[in-house]
């Protein structure tokens, strides 16, 4: 219990019933859900029925490394893991009840948009995405194909509906399913059928969910049919940071929870334990024009602190040098001499790009979060699909994936009719492609096409068994690449040659790095060279199959974090710069409340989730924060003089404008150094001349 306050201590001491903790940005949240699932440990609750669950995979991993620490190696039992981990793990053990085999399929966004474009008709991507988000709102609202027809408004919809009804029918032939399935199918199983809904709530002994205040209504079902009527959870939330009411999130689940348990226990906290008193009154300031679900204070008993600082900056180019001058200066500094005590955060993706190149420039070590990693961009998730598949004939994604990227003339019918004879059967695609009887549900055209995509599979697989080493790797991915037609396929899929030319170029950059990993002769940046332990090119593409490259890469490094607002939720960093912070982007786009009409609620509670945003951006910041603007930004090909964030005018009530540029200050540092160093070197060789004419 040390290490936690009063209010939280009772929280983790609460047992027995439904407990919602309900506080402000770092008052220890968090902290208390990790506590609590040691205290339910010790209180003689085994710790596979425990499950705790929290909004990321990477919110998973860091709090199942607490519990580690906490606990120790019981805590391996626990189930810590998002809500559509949870969903996989009820689909893989009771989906067969829904006729889902136990190996099905979840496909990513990409899947989704190609299979919208098939199902819909249409090569219009922006068309496909459309329908995609609409799709994802219905089903996250719980309401099937039939049902999102029967209340379509408009054409529009209409339209998206009958395409979800053709979509729907897919993902089945496929025994695929999408994200939105992932809570939308476990929550059917335990609705409609009580003794699955019984094995589970027996499972589980308590349930514990971080960052309450972004689950939607099916998330709420789901929990409130996990927990049963006793009500076994603990959640903890901040109706202030709720930033995803545009993917469905809705605090009606907070107003809901002391309406279906009455016996719930409410428990607030106060203290902030995160950020100095001049970052939290900022922060106070910005959401206190919100209306208040419920009311609460936040302090902190970490002094006042830095001043917020406000900076106007000329452009985009400007700010972003700036952030890096600041995060430099601080370093210089020596307080905070990690770069992993720094953090850049803004609005949308796109913004990131500007502050990269000025990272570059600087030799900043960096990493992007929330936004694009170069594994997650499709054209190297195509190729992922293909490592995967040679390495696992029966990785059905990966199959479907492949087999229609590049497009080689297999359409869906074909998939469907292969999709349901390799279910029938329970076997996997590829399995499915070679059984006997096989041709007597299909024609022979198409027969022959899938035949010979096999065949190609396999002899794929042979060769990257017999490459090594990184000159033949390369050669090799060359020359499938070719094979494939894939330089092509880019071209064909992207209108714009520009966009096609450079994701053309992130394939050479991820076949170049692969083919380093086969070994061979190594330069590293110093111009060493290594003679390195040589690797067939299939064993390569395991370890990229079987590892999560990107957490393998983004582990443990320190490294700044460029991150967008919404992805820095429930973390924290001593130094952040908030940047782009004008009107526009944060609040992001609110012209129709400037054409001098009243506010339509929709745009009134807009303009709350964006001062939410706002707020969350403010708490990440545990000493320092300076919040930029540019006085003129890119807005398409354009220059537009910009805005200042009416959030900025709410914050600074009583917060100093900085005036300074931080790279006079940088300049003024360098300098200093430069003649202390001067000075020594001199210094030493007085002394040494001193000592010469002594001898
Ligand atoms: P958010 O709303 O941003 O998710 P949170 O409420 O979950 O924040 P935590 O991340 O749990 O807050 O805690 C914020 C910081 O305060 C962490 O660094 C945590 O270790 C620390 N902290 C929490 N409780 C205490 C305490 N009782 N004593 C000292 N430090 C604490
Ligand atoms: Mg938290």
């Amino acid at each position: 219990m040390s290490g936690l306050n009063f209010a939280q201590q009772e929280a983790v001491n609460y047992l027995h019933g439904p407990c919602l903790v309900l506080a402000g940005a770092g008052s220890g949240k968090t902290r208390v859900i990790t506590m609590k699932i040691g205290r339910l440990i010790q209180a003689g609750l085994a710790a596979k029925r425990i499950a705790a669950i929290t909004f990321t995979n990477k919110a998973a991993a860091e709090m199942r490394e607490r519990a580690k620490h906490l606990i120790g190696r019981e805590a391996k039992d626990v189930l810590v893991c998002t809500f559509h981990a949870l969903g996989v793990r009820l689909m893989r053990s009771d989906g067969h009840v829904l006729g889902l085999k136990p190996q099905f399929s979840i496909l990513d966004a990409d899947d989704v948009t190609g299979i919208l474009k098939d199902a819909g008709g249409t090569t219009d991507i922006a068309t496909a995405r459309q329908w995609q988000w609409t799709i994802s709102l219905w089903k996250n609202n719980g309401l099937n194909a039939a049902q999102a027809l029967a209340q379509a408004k408009d054409e529009n919809e209409r339209v998206a509906a009958m395409v979800m009804e053709r979509y729907e029918e897919r993902l089945q032939a496929y025994q695929s399913v999408d994200f939105d399935d992932l809570i939308g199918m476990p929550l059917k199983l335990l609705r409609d059928f009580p003794e699955v809904r019984e094995k589970w709530q027996k499972a589980l002994g308590h349930v514990l969910v971080d960052e309450y205040q972004d689950t939607n209504a099916t998330q709420y079902e789901l929990l409130k049919l996990l927990v049963g009527e006793r009500g076994r959870f603990t959640a903890v939330g901040d109706d202030d940071q709720s930033i995803y009411g545009w993917r469905g999130a809705t605090l009606d689940n907070l107003r809901k929870l002391p309406v279906d348990y009455p016996e719930l226990k409410v428990i607030k906290l106060e203290q902030n334990y995160r950020s100095t008193s001049a970052i939290l009154r900022a922060a106070n300031n910005v959401i206190q024009p919100n209306p208040k679900l419920f009311p609460k204070t936040l302090f902190s008993e970490l002094g006042e602190g830095e001043p917020v600082r406000v900076v106007d900056c000329d452009n985009e180019e400007h700010e972003a040098e700036r952030a890096v001058a600041r995060i430099q200066s601080i370093r210089a500094n020596g307080v905070y001499k990690e770069w992993k005590d720094f953090a850049i955060l803004y609005r949308a993706n796109h913004q990131a790009r500007v502050l990269e190149q000025a990272l570059r420039r600087a030799q900043i070590p960096y990493k992007v979060s929330g936004g694009q990693s170069f594994f997650d961009r499709a054209e190297i998730r195509d190729l992922c699909a293909w490592l995967r598949l040679w390495v696992n004939n029966n990785d059905d994604p990966a199959f479907l994936r492949c087999v229609t990227t590049p497009k080689r003339g297999i359409g869906h019918q074909t998939l469907g009719a292969l999709g349901t004879f390799a279910s029938q059967y329970k076997l996997s695609l590829f399995e499915a492609l070679f059984a006997s009887s096989l041709p007597s549900v299909l024609n022979a055209r198409a027969l022959g096409s899938l035949h010979e995509f096999g065949r190609y599979i396999n002899d794929l697989e042979y060769r990257a068994r017999h490459t090594v080493g990184a000159e033949d790797a390369k050669r090799f991915m060359l020359e499938w690449l070719k094979e494939i037609g894939y330089e092509q396929h880019l071209y064909d899929a992207e209108d714009n040659e520009k966009v096609a030319a450079a994701r053309w170029n992130n394939v050479l950059e991820f076949s170049e790095w692969m083919a380093g990993r086969c070994g061979g002769q190594i330069d590293d940046a110093a111009g060493v060279t290594t003679v390195a332990e040589t690797k067939t090119l299939l064993e390569v593409a395991q370890t990229i199959a079987l590892l999560s490259t990107i957490s393998e890469r983004e582990k443990d490094q320190n490294v700044v974090t460029l991150s967008t607002l919404h992805a820095s939720k429930g973390l924290e960093w001593p130094n952040v710069v908030l940047a782009g912070v004008v009107e526009g982007l944060l609040p992001f786009k609110p012209e129709e409340l400037e054409a001098g009409q009243a506010p339509s609620e929709g745009g009134l509670q807009r303009i709350q989730e964006e001062r939410r945003l706002m707020y969350v951006g403010i708490t990440r910041a545990q000493r320092s924060l300076v919040v930029s603007y540019p006085k003129k930004r890119k807005k398409g090909r354009e220059m537009v003089h910009a805005q200042p964030s009416r959030f900025i005018a709410e914050m600074a009530l009583d917060v100093k404008t900085m005036k300074e540029d931080p790279r006079e200050k940088l300049r003024a540092l360098r300098a200093e150094f430069a003649k202390k160093s001067a000075e020594s070197a001199a210094a030493a060789a007085a002394a040494a001349a001193g000592g010469s004419a002594a001898a």
